[in-house]
């Protein structure tokens, strides 16, 4: 990089930029609205991508894989769906040289085409619960568009199941919110809210949608992963039903969820910091990069003999690299793992090498210690373990500091105004309150918490009884 990150107090929206670019994430694409995602951005994706991976697994999903193109009338089936998604649709028109009879459309969510195959496997309850998940990219025109947070194309998974009973259908959707939730607490070290969604702000087509929302560090809210009941919707759409147990037909039950490459945006904008970025130990495709400090021309190879020793011992369990690139100094190699994230650096020079020791520098704090080389996996692992939860809890400090009570509309404005962050206020359940608080702040309703503290006040806005609060926000 010829220059550094820009402050996040100067101008929190280029440090964002200039942190994905400095650590090589990704890049702008000739096509624009698109981005490429470069090695250090995708090693982390599969990191994301392989624990969630296992996660639905582990909750009986199976991955399946369906077609990029969809007929055009498929999206027109369900009337709010297309009334949602039409407008950010591209559409292929022609193929092979000629005009097409039926347009494609490039899809931007699966349902359609996923209920419209769940139609030709479900015929029985015997075939149910059916349990997919689909890793795809999706395609949605975007006008404004920021390098992993609002992308045309994009990568993410998008589970779909079929259900005989509506309360399986609920707990499904809340079985996979928790999974989000899980994914985003334990890996991503993001203090995430679980909750509904209005009516305004679910997704198009659904009964109602869950979400986790986190808070980034300029106090905007960003919704980081989706699970939705659908209900009947789909069903009634494509004509999917089943024989139950006495030989009636009956509509079957959907649920659909997704969590996209959006997350490591989140992940940027929850734990970076003026140096670049810090991932969490957990999702670090790197945990460890050593680096070897000479002094002078001699006497290198003993230097670099010592640290592959200790890195063997590391490595399996622990990701290592050793930076022996000539040419560039420590201290420019200091700077380039820096803003990568890497969790650990160890340094290794002729002093610490007569001692028997390494210089261990924690990415998250800067804290800096001297470590003997023997028993050093075990303090390597400790100290992974301790940025991971370290990390955490200093996000949940932050989350903390920046929700705010609030019960009067003329501080609620301020409050937005200023500092932002989320706001815990009372709401009556109008739609019209929803939308004059947008319309006045830019402040939507994140989500309906799914546990509330079950005592009446009056909505913000109107005045009107409440029975509870909500999170406000603006939000990425
Ligand atoms: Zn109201």
């Amino acid at each position: 990089m010829k220059k550094g990150i820009t402050k996040r107090e100067d101008d929190f929206s280029r440090w964002y930029t200039d942190v994905i670019l400095g650590a090589h994430l990704a890049d702008y694409s000739p096509v624009k609205g698109c981005m490429v995602i470069r090695p250090r951005g995708y090693a982390l994706w599969e990191k994301m991508q392989s624990s969630l991976d296992r996660m639905f697994k582990e909750t009986g999903h199976e991955n399946a894989y369906f077609p990029l193109l969809i007929p055009e009338s498929f999206l027109e089936k369900e009337a709010e769906h297309v009334e949602g998604f039409a407008p950010e649709c591209a559409v292929v028109t022609h193929g092979g040289g000629k005009e097409l009879e039926e347009p494609l459309v490039i899809r931007p969510t699966s349902e359609t085409i996923i209920w419209a195959m769940f139609k030709k496997w479900i015929m029985s309850y015997r075939d149910l619960p059916l349990l997919i998940n689909q890793w795809c990219n999706v395609l949605r025109w975007e006008m404004r568009t920021r390098l992993f947070l609002r992308t045309t194309e994009f990568l993410w998974q998008e589970g779909h199941t079929a259900h005989a009973k509506a309360e399986e259908a609920e707990e499904e959707a809340l079985l996979m919110l928790k999974v989000y939730q899980t994914f985003a607490e334990e890996y991503a070290a993001i203090p995430v809210i679980p909750g509904k969604k209005s009516d305004r702000e679910k997704f198009a087509g659904a009964l109602h949608t869950y979400t986790i929302e986190a808070l980034m560090q300029d106090g905007k809210a960003l919704q980081a992963g989706t699970s939705h009941n659908l209900g009947q919707n789909f069903a009634k759409a494509f004509d999917v039903t089943y024989q139950d147990q006495h030989g009636e037909q009956q509509w079957v039950y959907a649920t659909s969820w997704g969590m996209s490459t959006r997350m490591i945006g989140a992940l940027v904008m929850t734990h970076g910091d003026d140096q670049g970025l810090v991932v969490p130990p957990r999702l670090a495709p790197l945990s460890v990069v050593f680096i070897p400090i000479f002094k002078g021309k001699e006497g290198h190879g003993e230097i670099l003999d010592y640290i592959d020793k200790i890195a063997a011992t590391l490595d399996g369990d622990i990701s290592c690299r050793v930076d022996a690139r000539e040419g560039y100094t420590p201290g420019w190699k200091f700077n380039e793992w820096e803003r990568a994230g890497v969790p650990i650096r160890v340094e290794v020079g002729p002093r610490d090498l007569q001692r028997g020791e390494v210089v261990a520098v924690r990415r998250d704090t800067g804290e800096k210690m001297n470590l003997p080389k023997e028993g050093l996996r075990e303090k390597v692992s400790g100290l992974l373990e301790n940025i991971q939860s370290s990390l955490y809890e200093r996000a949940l400090r932050f989350r903390e500091e920046n929700t705010v009570r609030v019960d009067d509309y003329r501080n609620f404005k301020d409050i937005i105004a200023d500092k932002g962050g989320f706001l815990w206020a009372y709401w009556c359940g109008g739609a019209e309150c929803e939308g004059f608080v947008k319309q006045e702040t830019m402040a939507t309703i994140r989500c309906i918490p799914l546990e509330s503290e079950g005592e009446d006040g009056a909505c913000v806005r109107c005045g009107k009884t409440s029975s509870e609060r909500v999170y406000f926000a603006k939000a990425y």
